[in-house]
């Protein structure tokens, strides 16, 4: 059942089309992301969802219930903003039960909702502290409890996690996740990390110029991104610009002087982006290489090492897990190989 349905969502700023004919939906449970660059209409959905910004065009349904004439404070919403905005006079206790106390719910009932919730997001123990006294990560959780306490039909994350250093980020995405999971809470997260909404989200919905580009799964906009745009914004991928040969015989892979077996494709025959994740590269022996080259720059990044490879094709990143195994030199001439199933052949206006 879906708890939220957009259906058309438009907005307009003067000239400005905001967010344009925005059509989602957001099942009961699921947690769904709003993944886009700067100015792609991700917070003014958001914000109409949460009835501070009025459509131009659209509807907006929660439960089945049109939302066009239900003010913000009557919507039943829990929102966590960038900047948290927890009221600094008031202790952890008092900032989460907050919006029980506006809502008339009975002291000792309140009292046991504020426990619960703060049992959720691990804060039972700073329930007296001010927000001052308080890390970035504390104050964050303080907020989510005080969304979540009211029980929302959904709740709304707006860059929940952007003013954390990255090892906090990473952390309390991990917690985000379980709190969500644990609450049983529809949430709908709006957020421009791509590593953020792979992690947190059941479906990613990705914007460009305030439109839905794709809606799936992580791991299915990742390998199958619908165009260059989200193939790029979503981790690095090699970018090979190609051309599609159709025939009687079928249609046929063909980059530069290459002849590339490569999966079906929909598109049709002409010139075509080919977009191939660097992870998907490895290097081999001569017999068994698709292309040769040579190593132009290599990166030792931990967990991994990142090549550079010079080949006719345009340049090439290969991301190859450290095996143990003796690793290619800069200049070293290499022979790279790839499954044919991991080609994505993208048409080629889709590569900007
Ligand atoms: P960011 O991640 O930077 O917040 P965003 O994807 O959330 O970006 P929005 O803030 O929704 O994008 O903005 C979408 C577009 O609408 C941008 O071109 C922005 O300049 C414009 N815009 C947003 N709010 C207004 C406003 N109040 N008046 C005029 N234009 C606006």
């Amino acid at each position: 059942m879906a708890i939220l349905e957009l259906r058309d969502l438009t907005k307009r700023f003067g000239e400005t089309v905001a967010v344009d004919r925005f059509t989602l939906s957001v099942e009961k449970g699921e947690f769904v992301s709003l993944l886009g660059p700067s100015g792609c209409g991700k917070t003014t959905t958001l914000q109409m969802i949460a009835g501070f910004e009025t459509p131009s065009g659209g509807t907006i349904l929660l439960n089945g219930r049109d939302l066009a004439k239900v003010p913000a404070r009557a919507r039943g919403l829990g929102i966590v903003f960038q900047t948290y905005a927890l009221f600094p006079h008031m202790t952890v206790e008092e900032n989460v039960g907050f919006g029980l106390e506006m809502r008339k719910v009975p002291a000792d009932e309140r009292r046991r909702r504020i426990a619960q919730t703060l049992d959720l997001v691990h804060l039972s123990h700073l329930s007296g502290r001010y927000p001052r006294q308080m890390s970035g990560g504390q104050r964050q959780r303080v907020a989510l409890a005080r969304a979540l306490v009211i029980e929302p039909e959904l709740l709304l994350l707006d860059e929940p996690l952007s003013n954390l250093d990255a090892k906090l980020r990473e952390e309390m995405q991990l917690e985000l996740r379980r709190i969500q999971q644990e609450a049983g809470v529809t949430t709908l997260l709006v957020t421009h990390d791509q590593s953020e909404a792979m992690a947190l989200s059941d479906r990613i919905a990705v914007m460009q110029g305030g439109r839905l580009i794709q809606e799936a799964s992580p791991f299915d906009a990742y390998d199958r991104p619908a165009n260059g745009f989200v193939s790029s914004f979503l981790g690095k991928s090699n970018a090979i610009p190609g051309h599609l040969e159709g025939g009687a015989a079928g249609t046929k892979l063909r980059c530069r002087e290459l002849t590339l077996d490569g999966p079906a494709s929909g598109e049709t025959p002409g010139p075509v982006l080919i977009s191939l994740r660097p992870e998907r590269i490895e290097f081999t022996g001569e017999a068994e290489g698709i292309v040769a080259g040579r190593v132009s720059e290599r990166i030792f990044l931990g967990d991994k090492w990142l090549f550079k490879v010079e080949t006719g094709l345009g340049e090439l990143l290969v991301v190859r897990r450290n095996s143990g195994r003796r690793e290619p030199e800069v200049g070293e001439a290499v022979h790279l190989f790839w499954q044919a199933e991991h080609l994505r052949v993208l048409s080629a206006e889709s590569a900007e």
